[in-house]
C-alpha cells in the first residue's frame, strides 16, 4: 500500500509522457520495447537501468519487451556472454517475450539492401576505408562524391551479389547509402551499410562474409519486430536521422528512436571495455568479483533485485549525463536488507569473557530473527560461561560516554544477561587476554526482574559453540568519484584497500547452516551473504553493505 502511494507520487518521466500521449492519440494500442545487448561482456549497472526502463515501461503500459542480441559484429561475441545476460535479466525479475538475434535478420537485411540499390539509393564503393574517410569532409566543409557513386543499378546489384558470394577480400568494397555528401549531419554523408568481413559468426557460422553496420541493422530489426519505442542512449541522437531515413525509404514499419542519458555511477567505471581490462589484467578476480559494477557481481555480493529496481526507479532517467551517487544505490540495498535480513551474532576480533558465577555450564537463549518482521520467527543461541565479545567493546580507561564494557561497568549481552566486569587479565606484554565478569541471574532478556538499567548492548558468541568463517569486506574499487574522467589511466585510481579479508571470525552456530539465498545482518557489523567460494571446509561471507553510510574519501584524495 505505502509502496503504491510512493510510486503514484513520482512524476512521469519524459518517456512515460510520450507513451501516454501516443496511447491517448491512438497512435499505438500497446507498446513494444526491446533490450538490445551486444554479447561482448557481462551486463553492468548501466544495463540494469536500461533493462528496468524498457521492461518497466512495457509492463506499466501493457505491452512486451523483446530481448535482442545485437550480434552484427562477429569477432567480439561469445556464447558465454549470451547465457550470463539472460541469467542477469531474469535475476532482475524480468522476462522477455521473444528472444532474437540481429543475425536472424541477415537474409531480410540483405533483401532490404537490394531494395535500396534498386531504388537508386545505395551503391557499391570500391574505395578503401581511408579513402572514404578522406572524402567525408568535416563538420564545416562538405565531403566529396565517391568516383563509384553513379554506378548503374545493374552494376551495383551485380557487385553486391559478388560481395556476398565471397569473391572479394576484406576491405575492398562496401555498400553505401546514397544520400548527400554535403549533409550537415556527417552520418548522412553516404554512410556505409555493409562491409566485407570473412569471419566465423557464432550464430550463422560461415554463411556470411558481408555484415551489416549498426545503423543498417538496428532500426531495421526494430521495424521487423514492430518495436514502437526504441530507447537508446544519447550518443545515438545523431543516428536518428539515418534511422528515420532508412525506414522511410524502405517503407517498413515505423519504429521510433528515443534517447536518454547513460547511467554513470560514482567510484566506478561502466564500460565493458574498461571492465574487461580490470578482469584480464587481474585487478579483480573476475567479472563477478563483488567490487565490480556488474549485475553478476552485485548478485554475488548480496544486493537484491528489489533494491536495484528501487534504485533505478528512484533515480529515474535524464536527458543530460550526470554522475549518480553510488551512496544512493547502497541506501536502497540497506533499506531492503533491513526488512529481510536475518539477524545473527558474529565476533570479528574476539576478547574472551569468563563468567565466574555462572554455574549452569550452558543454556540456550532466544533471539528474534528480525525485529522488522513480525513473522520472522526466532532462533536459539547457546550461552555458556566462556564467551567472546568484540575487543573494541572493552576499554580499560574509557572516556565518559563509553557505554560498552569497562572495569566495574555493566552491559547487556544481547538476548541474554547483564554482566559486570570485575577483573582484567593480561599477558607478560600487558595485552589484555581475558575479562572476568559476573552475571545477574535475574536479568535474563524477556524475563528481566533485576530492575537494573544499562545503556550498552553487546553481541557475543559462546566460545565452545562458535563456528568460524572467513569474511570479505569491500570498499569502493576506485579512490576518486569519476575515474574515467581523471588524467592518465583510469587504473591508476584503483583503491588498493578495496578488499579486506578477515580469515577467521566467530559466529553463532546457527550460521553453520547458512544458505546462499539468505541475507544476514551481523549485528552491529553490516549485511552479509554467503559467497560462492564457501565449501565444506569453510564458510566465506561477503559484506554486502555496511549498516550505515560511514564512507569517507581516502586521505590521499584530500
Ligand atoms: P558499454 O559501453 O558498456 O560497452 P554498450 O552500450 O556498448 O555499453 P550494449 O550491449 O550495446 O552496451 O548495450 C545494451 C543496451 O544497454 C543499449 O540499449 C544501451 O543503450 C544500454 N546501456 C549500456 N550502457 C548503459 C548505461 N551506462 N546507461 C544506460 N543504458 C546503457
Ligand atoms: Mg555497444
Amino acid at each position: 500500500m505505502s509502496e503504491e502511494v510512493k510510486k503514484e507520487e513520482r512524476s512521469l518521466n519524459f518517456l512515460e509522457e510520450i507513451i501516454e500521449e501516443d496511447l491517448k492519440n491512438g497512435r499505438y494500442k500497446s507498446i513494444v520495447t526491446r533490450f538490445p545487448p551486444e554479447p561482448n561482456g557481462y551486463l553492468h549497472m548501466g544495463h540494469a537501468t536500461s533493462i528496468c526502463l524498457n521492461f518497466g515501461l512495457s509492463k506499466k503500459y501493457g505491452g512486451y519487451t523483446n530481448l535482442r542480441f545485437d550480434d552484427t559484429n562477429p569477432t567480439t561475441e561469445e556464447i558465454e556472454y549470451v547465457e550470463s545476460i539472460k541469467d542477469d535479466i531474469r535475476w532482475l525479475g524480468f522476462e522477455w517475450k521473444n528472444e532474437h538475434y540481429a543475425s536472424d535478420y541477415f537474409d531480410q537485411l540483405y533483401e532490404y539492401a537490394v531494395t535500396l540499390i534498386k531504388k537508386g539509393l545505395a551503391y557499391v564503393d570500391d574505395s578503401t576505408s581511408e579513402e572514404i574517410a578522406a572524402m567525408k569532409g568535416t563538420p564545416t566543409e562538405p565531403g566529396k562524391n565517391s568516383p563509384y557513386r553513379d554506378r548503374s543499378v545493374e552494376e551495383n546489384l551485380n557487385l553486391f551479389e559478388r560481395m556476398k558470394s565471397g569473391e572479394f577480400p576484406d576491405g575492398t568494397h562496401t555498400l553505401r547509402a546514397k544520400i548527400d555528401m554535403a549533409h550537415t549531419n556527417m552520418l548522412m554523408r553516404d554512410p556505409v551499410l555493409y562491409r566485407i568481413k570473412h569471419a566465423h559468426h557464432h550464430q550463422t557460422g560461415d554463411k556470411w562474409c558481408i555484415y551489416p553496420m549498426y545503423d543498417f541493422a538496428h532500426g531495421q530489426s526494430d521495424s521487423i519486430e514492430q518495436v514502437t519505442h526504441s530507447i537508446c542512449t544519447l550518443e545515438f541522437v545523431p543516428h536518428r536521422e539515418l534511422y528515420d531515413w532508412l525506414i522511410e525509404k524502405l517503407e517498413i514499419y515505423p519504429s521510433h528512436q528515443y534517447e536518454f542519458a547513460r547511467r554513470n555511477l560514482s567510484y566506478t567505471v561502466m564500460s565493458k571495455r574498461k571492465l574487461l581490462q580490470l578482469v584480464t589484467e587481474r585487478h579483480v578476480a573476475g567479472w563477478d568479483d563483488p567490487r565490480m559494477p556488474t549485475i553478476s557481481a552485485m548478485r554475488r555480493r548480496g544486493y537484491t533485485p528489489d533494491s536495484i529496481r528501487e534504485f533505478c526507479d528512484r533515480v529515474g532517467i535524464a536527458k543530460r549525463e550526470n554522475l549518480t551517487d553510488v551512496g544512493l544505490l547502497e541506501f536502497c540495498v540497506r533499506e531492503h536488507l533491513n526488512k529481510i535480513a536475518l539477524r545473527r551474532m558474529v565476533v570479528f576480533d574476539p576478547l574472551k569473557v569468563v563468567i565466574t558465577n555462572y554455574t549452569a555450564g550452558e543454556e540456550t537463549v532466544v533471539s528474534e530473527n528480525n525485529p522488522e518482521d513480525p513473522d520472522g520467527g526466532s532462533r536459539e543461541i547457546p550461552f555458556s560461561n566462556e564467551l567472546y565479545i568484540e575487543r573494541e567493546d572493552f576499554m580499560e580507561n574509557p572516556p565518559k560516554k563509553f557505554f560498552r564494557l569497562a572495569p566495574g561497568k555493566m552491559v547487556r549481552l544481547k538476548s541474554a544477561y547483564i554482566v559486570q566486569c570485575n577483573e582484567v587479565i593480561k599477558d607478560m606484554e600487558g595485552n589484555i587476554t581475558e575479562l572476568r565478569c559476573t552475571y545477574i541471574p535475574e536479568s535474563r532478556s524477556h524475563n528481566d526482574t533485576s530492575g537494573i538499567n544499562v545503556k550498552g548492548t553487546l553481541h557475543w558468541v559462546s566460545v565452545k559453540h562458535a563456528a568460524t568463517a572467513e569474511v570479505r569486506l569491500y570498499d569502493r574499487l576506485f579512490k576518486v568519484e569519476d575515474p574515467g574522467s581523471e588524467e592518465g589511466d583510469f587504473k591508476d585510481y584503483i583503491n588498493p584497500e578495496s578488499l579486506q579479508v578477515v580469515k577467521a571470525v566467530y559466529a553463532e552456530p546457527s550460521l553453520k547452516s547458512a544458505k546462499f539465498d539468505e541475507r544476514y545482518q551481523f549485528l552491529r557489523k553490516g549485511y552479509f551473504t554467503l559467497d560462492k567460494d564457501s565449501s565444506a571446509s569453510g564458510m566465506v561471507f561477503n559484506r554486502t553493505v555496511t549498516l550505515k553510510d560511514s564512507w569517507k574519501p581516502l586521505a590521499s584524495k584530500g
